[in-house]
């Protein structure tokens, strides 16, 4: 990978909408140790821009139990909601160039037009040449991003060569929501190319989402990352491990044994002594032994 080791920076970067489970151990240990690996920076960021899904207080149980993992992040946590006029002036500058437009569709609205049911919609543009609706105010309709037919296509270290439609899989997304929040795709787009991010490691959950935000880099004319999926954790009945399926959250006095399951989840084939270590000594063998090209796709 053409990434300059020394200026390689990863990054973590949590919601927090809950505490920290396997799951986000798995991320959180997977970009670490890239970076540790490529003698690069770590960040933490945290993605607190939908108060609705905020849990009070997860923000610090977060910080906490990542200090006492031992993690060690460089320079001050980026909360998101400290970025709010970056993302609203990227929002402007986006609808003064017509890449973006004003939508008064509701996800209702959309269901019935389109036919659809459930899930993640996929807007057709009914707005893109003036919203189909005259509402009063401005705060009455949603801001969309124009995308096109082009193939977006991008190598993913873990998960290889992907191509996507954004078309067929979003079709024009929010940037914006009708209550003003800003969109997931939006902010950490902005965010990872103006922490100077070089690559992003995380969950293959979000794999879909990359090219949305390569798509937001591109129009704003920001750099883009690297990007690498790492596979999923599920629990028994193969959901994925989440606040929503009850995941368990983590018990710093677990650390040991919960690094070395990391580390088996992410192939890295730590020595069963190692479930016995302190925290020190399984974080040194971890770095040492660190291979991107042992983790498995899924
Ligand atoms: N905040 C997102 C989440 O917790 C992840 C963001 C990312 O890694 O891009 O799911």
């Amino acid at each position: 990978m053409p990434i300059s080791a020394k200026n390689y920076r990863g990054r973590f970067a949590p919601s927090p909408t809950g505490s920290l489970h396997f799951g986000s151990l798995v991320a959180a240990v997977g970009s670490y140790l890239q970076a540790n690996h490529q003698k690069g920076e770590w960040l933490l960021r945290i993605d607190d821009i939908d108060p609705p899904r905020e849990q009070k207080g997860a923000a610090d149980d977060i910080l906490r139990t990542l200090e006492g993992f031992g993690f060690e992040w460089d320079d001050t946590v980026l909360y998101q909601s400290n970025r709010l006029e970056r993302y609203q002036d990227a929002v402007h500058d986006l609808l003064k160039e017509q890449h973006a437009y004003p939508c008064s569709c509701s996800r209702q609205s959309i269901f019935k037009k389109t036919g659809q049911t459930k899930g993640e919609i996929i807007y057709p543009g009914f707005c893109r040449n003036g919203p189909l609706e005259n509402r009063t105010q401005a705060s009455d309709y949603s801001v969309r991003l124009r995308c096109s037919s082009d193939a977006i296509e991008f190598d993913d270290a873990i998960q290889g060569r992907q191509v996507f439609n954004l078309e067929k899989l979003s079709g024009d997304f929010i940037l914006q929501r009708r209550d003003g929040y800003f969109s997931y795709h939006l902010a950490s787009a902005i965010d990872d190319a103006e922490q100077q991010i070089t690559e992003v490691v995380r969950g293959a959950d979000l794999l879909s989402c990359t090219p949305s935000q390569l798509h937001v880099q591109h129009m704003l004319n920001l750099s883009s990352p690297y990007y690498c999926h790492l596979p999923i954790a599920v629990n028994e009945k193969g959901q994925k491990l989440s606040k929503q399926s009850h995941a368990k959250a983590l018990d710093i006095k677990n650390s040991v044994v919960l690094l070395y399951k990391t580390l088996k989840f992410l192939g890295q084939m730590p020595p069963i002594e190692l479930m016995k270590a302190n925290q020190e000594e399984i974080w040194d063998w971890a770095m040492n032994h660190w291979q991107l090209d042992l983790i498995p796709k899924k």
